[in-house]
This record gives structure tokens, C-alpha cells and sequence, in this order.
């Protein structure tokens, strides 16, 4: 049994669609599908909010068009006229539900994270049904019943002890071979709250997570993800237009790549096949001939693989020095730093310290780099006062870039070769690190540093 997942631009045409319908009918094994909303529609159910909230009639524009939208695609690629005129009573319903939710956000002038919540959801209750009703034999399965999460630390997080018996439960006889449909659809991203019944969901990208959860918990021969590309590449194509398809990734280096930004891969996808040890294969819906990545626990080749495997970035990093003759040699300052950022909720991606330990710098989203400062000149304020310390040095506009490959650690001279290649080319690193792993560089350089061409000719792929 598989577990396929297909992206929004995957369903987002008429002609991704039935690819997805060939795909799928010609596995010759039953499969779980798991889909996103249609492209761009969860962006525009958002986008569609702000315009009904903020009192402007022409959230009804675009909720027609969401509507002609899904529409057109029933209408083209469900000829089948009984089939189609089910599917739409079940759309149109849905449709209906949220245009009065539209409404009453229009009329109220209030869009609750809940309201929200249940908008965005549309989109992958609508595009579940119409797969459904495509693929020859399917059952429909749905998310919200299944796929729950808790409330916690502000945020709604994926709840696996809650989750895994209901999934056992309601796909018994699926796994057990006794049911009559070979394919199941459900849509992804889509949850409830464990607690409340409440809609929530597992963040933008998170129908990959969906499928990572479903094979996990069904134990699916192998994770395939199906998107618009021919496999994780060894950069971001919109970045650098020579990145090429890797053939073989470890869960290891996939994570630190989609940690880093590699958007191809939702980043907590990773963990729950990698304890399972079941593969993750991506493929493209457009191309489904072409090979694709395969990312494993990859024990078989650890010698023969490149040093680098391939590069990610993040843009919008900002970066904050906490630094002072004081923090040397004191026990305790970084205790401090990340309790301090912790208790606040603020995530830190990156770490450098040098060892003569008079500064620390982190690397934060530019959206909590405000709120950073200001909880850690708070933290500190005794010690800046006495001038033991310096207050926050805050610089924004930076990217951080990360070449991962676990066999940088059989190679000597990677670190040596990339400064070199950096400093040949005008770029100043303003802060580095590396793990004992050795499987991931990071750096942070000025942000108009990533551009294309700057970025090929430094990044050594
Ligand atoms: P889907 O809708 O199928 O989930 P996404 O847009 O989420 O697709 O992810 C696929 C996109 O990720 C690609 O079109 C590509 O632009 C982007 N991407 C970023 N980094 C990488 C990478 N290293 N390899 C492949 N694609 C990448
Ligand atoms: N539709 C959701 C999004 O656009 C989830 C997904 O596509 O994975 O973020
Ligand atoms: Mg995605």
C-alpha cells in the first residue's frame, strides 16, 4: 500500500488533474491520495477574507470566482452526468456554507482565528470530493474526523496519540485488505481541535504532513509526494536556474534542506516516515516519466554520495548580537538568551558563538526580530544599566544560506573552499555556523547577496 499526496498545481488544471487520474488508476496497488486545495485557492480564500472583513463588497467578486472556478474544472473533467450532478450537490453545498460565513464576516467587521480557520478550510474539502468522485471506485475520507491537534503554546500542533487510533480505526479495513474501494481520497492541511472540534490545520504546506501521518499510521510501502518538479533539486529553481534533480537524499539532509527553506517538502513531513523507515519518493505530475528523489535513511551509499548535496536559503533573516564583557566565561547567559526567547515564543534558527564567548549571535525571522530585542534588552536590562553589556545589536535585511550533505563530514577542505569562493566574489559572511554533525554549513550574508547571478557563481554544486 502507498500513500500519494499531489500539491496544489497538481490539481490546480485540467490537465495536472487527469494526469493525477492516470497516475493513480494505474498503480495496480490500493493507494491513500492525499490532496491540496486547487492552486492558489487558499491564498485567494485568505485574500478573499480581508477583503469581507475590511467591509469591501468585492469579497463577493471573488468568491464567484472561486465558485466559477470550481465550476469549470467539475464540468471538464466529470463527464459522467450522475457522478457530476452528486459531486455537485456536495460542492455546491460547501460553496454555500462558505458564502454565508463570508457574509457574516462582511456584516460583523470581525475575523475571528477561528473564522479563519474554517475559511481556509474549504479549500481541501472541496478539492477532496472532486478527486473523489474522479478516480474510478474511490472513497472519500474526511480529514477533519481524523487528522486532530492540540492547543499549545499559542499554536494548534499535530496530536499523534489522539490521531493514530482514529486513523486505525477508520481505515480497519483498508489496511487489512477486506475493503471493496482500492483507493482512498482525503484532503490535507485540514484538522480539528482534539479538545473543542474546533477546525484548525497543520500550516501552509501541510497536506505533505497529512500524507507523512496517514503512511505512517497505515504503514504505507513507501511516501510519494507529487508536485511540479522533477525531485528535490539541489537548490530552489526560482533562485538559481541551474539547480538540477538529486537522485538519492537522506531523511537527514532533506530536513536540514527543507529547515533551510527548500519549500518542496513541508518541513515535519520528515520525522514521522523517517521513525518508520519508509521512503519518501518525489515525483512530477507533469512529468511522471522523469526519475524523481528518493529520500531514505540512505545507509547503502553513505560513501559513494557527494560531499554537497544541495543548497537552501532563507530570506527574511534578521540577526541579533547580544554581546559584552561580562557574558565571558558566565555560566548561564545562553541559559538566559534562549529561555527568554523561548517563553516569548520566538523561534531561532540559527546559532554562532565564537569561543573567546563575548557575543552570541541568532538568527531570527525579521517578523519576531523586534519582539526579540525587546525581551531580551528586558532580560538584560541590569547588566546593559552597569554597562557589563551592550544592548541588542539588531541588522535586518540578511539571508541565511545552508549547504547540506551528511559527506561533508568525510571531507576535508568544504568550509575552506566556500569562504574562498564567497570572498572572491565581494560577499561578506556576517555570521556562520556549523554543527559536530557536519552535515549542514549555514551563513548569513546581505540579502541582495542571494541574487541569481551572485548565487551561481558562488554556490559550489
Ligand atoms: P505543491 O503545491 O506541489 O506542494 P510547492 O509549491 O509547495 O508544491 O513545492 C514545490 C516548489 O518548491 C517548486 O515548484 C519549487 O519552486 C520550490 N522549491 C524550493 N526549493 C526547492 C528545491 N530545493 N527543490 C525543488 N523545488 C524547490
Ligand atoms: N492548501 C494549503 C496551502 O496552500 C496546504 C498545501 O497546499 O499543502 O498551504
Ligand atoms: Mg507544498
Amino acid at each position: 500500500m502507498k500513500v500519494l499526496k499531489f500539491g496544489g498545481t497538481s490539481v490546480g488544471s485540467v490537465e495536472s488533474i487527469l494526469n493525477l487520474k492516470k497516475i493513480v488508476e494505474g498503480q495496480g496497488e490500493p493507494v491513500v491520495v492525499v490532496v491540496s486545495a486547487l492552486g492558489g485557492i487558499t491564498d485567494k480564500l485568505i485574500n478573499t477574507s480581508k477583503l469581507a472583513v475590511a467591509g469591501d463588497e468585492t469579497y463577493l467578486t471573488s468568491y464567484n470566482e472561486m465558485v466559477e472556478r470550481h465550476h469549470q474544472m467539475i464540468d471538464a473533467i466529470i463527464t459522467d452526468t450522475k457522478k457530476k450532478e452528486t459531486l455537485l450537490v456536495t460542492v455546491d453545498d460547501l460553496l454555500g456554507q462558505l458564502k454565508s460565513i463570508y457574509q457574516g464576516v462582511y456584516l460583523i467587521g470581525d475575523l475571528s482565528e477561528k473564522t479563519s480557520n474554517v475559511i481556509v478550510s474549504y479549500g481541501e474539502r472541496i478539492s477532496s470530493n472532486i478527486v473523489a468522485a474522479l478516480i474510478e471506485g474511490a472513497k472519500w475520507y474526511n480529514s477533519l474526523e481524523f487528522i486532530k491537534t492540540k492547543h499549545k503554546q499559542g499554536r494548534n500542533l499535530f496530536s499523534n496519540s489522539v490521531s493514530n487510533p482514529l486513523i486505525l480505526d477508520l481505515f480497519r479495513d483498508f489496511k487489512n485488505g477486506t475493503a471493496t474501494h482500492k483507493v482512498c481520497v482525503a484532503g490535507g492541511f485540514i484538522s480539528t481541535d482534539s479538545v473543542t472540534g474546533e477546525v484548525t490545520n497543520l500550516g501552509r504546506g501541510g497536506s505533505d504532513y497529512t500524507a507523512a501521518i496517514l503512511a505512517a499510521a497505515l504503514d504505507a510501502k513507501v511516501l510519494e509526494i507529487w508536485t511540479d518538479v522533477s525531485g528535490f533539486m539541489t537548490a530552489d529553481p526560482r533562485v538559481i536556474n541551474t539547480a538540477y534533480p538529486i537522485e538519492r537524499l537522506s531523511y537527514v539532509e532533506a530536513t536540514e534542506l527543507c529547515n533551510f527553506g527548500a519549500k518542496v517538502v513541508y518541513p515535519p513531513t520528515i520525522y514521522p516516515v523517517c521513525i518508520k523507515n519508509i521512503p519518501i519518493l518525489i515525483k512530477n505530475t507533469f512529468h511522471p516519466e522523469d526519475k524523481g528523489t528518493i529520500i531514505t535513511s540512505q545507509e547503502e551509499d553513505e560513501d559513494n554520495g557527494r560531499a554537497i548535496k544541495g543548497i537552501s536559503s532563507i530570506n527574511n533573516t534578521s540577526l541579533i548580537t547580544v554581546s559584552g564583557l561580562s557574558m565571558v566565561g558566565v555560566i548561564g547567559v545562553n541559559r538566559r538568551i534562549f529561555t527568554t526567547l523561548a517563553e516569548n515564543g520566538i523561534s531561532v534558527f540559527m546559532v554562532s558563538q565564537a569561543s573567546s564567548e563575548n557575543s552570541t549571535s541568532i538568527g531570527v525571522t525579521d517578523d519576531d526580530a523586534d519582539r526579540a530585542c525587546e525581551v531580551l534588552n528586558k532580560e538584560f536590562a541590569k547588566e546593559i544599566e552597569m554597562g557589563a553589556m551592550y544592548k541588542m545589536k539588531l541588522e535586518r535585511d540578511l539571508a541565511t544560506v545552508a549547504i547540506v550533505g551528511e559527506n561533508m563530514k568525510h571531507t576535508p577542505g568544504i568550509a575552506g573552499k566556500l569562504f574562498g569562493t564567497l570572498g572572491r566574489n565581494g560577499i561578506s559572511v556576517i555570521a556562520c555556523a556549523q554543527g559536530a554533525s557536519e552535515t549542514n554549513i549555514s551563513f548569513v550574508v546581505e540579502r541582495k547577496s542571494l541574487r541569481k547571478r551572485d548565487s551561481r557563481l558562488i554556490l559550489p554544486v
